[in-house]
C-alpha cells in the first residue's frame, strides 16, 4: 500500500555511539515512559528487557521532532513490538496503562525507594521486599544486617537522593583537587560522568586522577581519602575505597581501576546565614574518584563518562562490526592481535572507524 512506499520519517543508526543524543530532545513524555518500564525490568532483573526498553527510549531522544503519530516511527531500530505498542497508547489516550499501573504498583515503589539506598543493589532490596520491607525507615529497627555502606546510605538517605547541582559539583572538584595537590603535586583531575556531558544536576559526582608521569600515580588514592578524611570540613566522612589489590577475585566485567565511592560533607555555601542556623549546614554528596595511569587515560575519560547506554553500545559496537574490545583500560585488536594506543577521546573513535561524538552529545 502507499504507506509502505513513503520513505521513513526518520534515519537513525542502530548503535547508540553512531548517533548523535543532545541532552534536551523533543519526546520526554514517551522517554520517561519507556524509561520506567525498564527501570521495573530491572527490578524483576530481567536484564534484556530493561536494555530493550532503554534502547527504545534512546532512539526517542535523537528524533528531531516531536513524535505525533506512530507511522513516522517505521524503520527505526530498536523500536520491539512491546514498546511500539505503549508509544501507541501514550501517544493516542495521552498515557500507557502498564505504565501507570506500574508506576502505582506496590512492588515498584517499594523497590524504587529501597534500591534508592546507597549501597543497596537490585538482589538485596527484592530479599528485603520477600520479607515485608517497604521503606528506608522500615530497616532502622529491623533485624536486617546492613553493611557499612548501607548504614551510611540510610543515614543520608534525604541528601543522597536530592540531586547535586553543577554548583555542588564544582564545589566538590574545589576540595578533591586541594586533596590531590597536597597528596601529588602534578596530578591532573577530570570531571566524567553526566557532568561532563552536560547535565546541570546528578545523583552523585565522578572525577578521574591521573599524572603525566606514569607511575606516579601509584598508590595515590588512599592517600587523597586519607587527606580528606582529616580535614576539619571533610571529618566523618565516610570512604568505601577499593584497591587494585582487592577484592580477591574481582569479577571479570569490573575494571581495575584504583578507585573509591565515598560521601562528601559539602558545606553549604547557598543558603544565607539565618537559615544555615535552623537547618544543617552541610549536604552529604555521593562522590566517585577513580585513578587511572595516564597511558590509560584516554580510555578511562571515554569509559567513564557514559552514558551508561552509550558505553554499553560502544562496546558491543567494538566486538560485533570491529572485533575489537574496548574497556576503560585498552582497546584491543583481536584480529591483528594487539593493542591499539590512543591518547585522545578522538583517536579512540576514529580507531574505531566512529564519527567523533563531543560528550555532550552522548546522553543516549
Ligand atoms: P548521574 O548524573 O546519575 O550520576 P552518570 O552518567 O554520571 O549519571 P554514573 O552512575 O555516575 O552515572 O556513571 C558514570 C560513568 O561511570 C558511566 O559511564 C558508567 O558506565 C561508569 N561506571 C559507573 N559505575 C561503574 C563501575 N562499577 N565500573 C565501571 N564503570 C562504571
Ligand atoms: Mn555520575
Ligand atoms: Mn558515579
Amino acid at each position: 500500500d502507499k504507506l509502505r512506499l513513503d520513505p521513513p520519517e526518520f534515519t537513525v543508526k542502530n548503535y547508540a555511539c553512531q548517533r548523535r543524543t543532545p541532552l534536551k530532545h523533543n519526546n520526554t513524555h514517551l522517554t520517561h515512559a519507556l524509561e520506567l518500564l525498564a527501570e521495573s525490568a530491572a527490578f524483576g532483573e530481567n536484564e534484556g528487557r530493561s536494555v530493550a526498553f532503554t534502547r527504545a527510549a534512546s532512539v526517542l531522544k535523537t528524533l528531531p521532532r516531536s513524535v505525533q503519530r506512530i507511522e513516522e516511527l517505521r524503520g527505526l531500530p530498536c523500536l520491539g513490538e512491546h514498546s511500539l505498542r505503549v508509544i501507541k497508547e501514550i501517544l493516542e489516550y495521552g498515557a500507557s496503562q502498564e505504565v501507570e499501573s506500574t508506576r502505582q504498583s506496590e512492588q515498584y515503589q517499594a523497590m524504587k525507594a529501597l534500591t534508592g539506598i546507597f549501597g543497596v543493589g537490585v538482589k538485596t532490596a527484592d530479599r528485603w521486599y520477600r520479607e515485608g520491607v517497604r521503606r528506608p525507615s522500615d530497616l532502622m529497627d529491623s533485624e536486617q544486617k546492613l553493611n557499612q555502606a548501607q548504614q551510611a546510605g540510610l543515614q543520608h538517605y534525604k541528601d543522597l537522593n536530592t540531586c547535586v547541582s553543577k554548583a555542588e559539583a564544582d564545589a566538590i572538584g574545589v576540595i578533591v583537587d586541594q586533596a590531590v595537590q597536597a597528596v601529588l603535586p602534578g596530578a591532573q583531575i577530570t570531571l566524567t560522568g553526566g557532568f561532563r556531558r552536560g547535565k546541570e544536576s546528578g545523583h552523585d559526582v565522578d572525577f578521574l586522577i591521573t599524572h603525566p608521569e606514569e607511575g606516579k600515580e601509584e598508590g595515590l588514592m588512599p592517600k587523597v581519602v586519607n587527606w580528606l578524611d582529616t580535614q576539619v570540613g571533610q571529618k566523618g566522612q565516610n570512604s568505601y575505597l577499593e584497591s587494585k589489590d582487592g577484592p580477591a577475585r574481582p569479577p571479570s566485567n569490573m575494571d581495575r581501576f584504583e578507585r573509591c565511592f565515598s560521601i562528601f560533607k559539602l558545606e553549604s555555601q547557598s543558603c544565607s546565614p539565618p537559615e544555615r542556623e535552623k537547618s544543617h549546614q552541610w549536604k552529604a554528596v555521593r562522590v566517585d574518584l577513580v585513578v587511572s595511569p595516564f597511558s590509560q587515560f584516554a580510555f578511562a575519560v571515554l569509559g567513564w563518562t557514559g552514558s551508561k547506554l552509550f558505553e554499553r553500545d560502544l562496546r558491543r559496537y567494538a566486538g560485533q562490526v570491529k572485533n575489537m574490545s574496548l574497556n576503560s583500560h585498552s582497546l584491543f585488536d583481536s584480529h591483528q592481535r594487539c593493542f591499539l594506543r590512543a591518547t585522545s577521546e578522538e583517536e579512540i573513535f576514529s580507531l574505531l572507524g566512529l564519527e567523533y561524538i563531543p560528550a555532550c552529545d552522548r546522553n543516549a
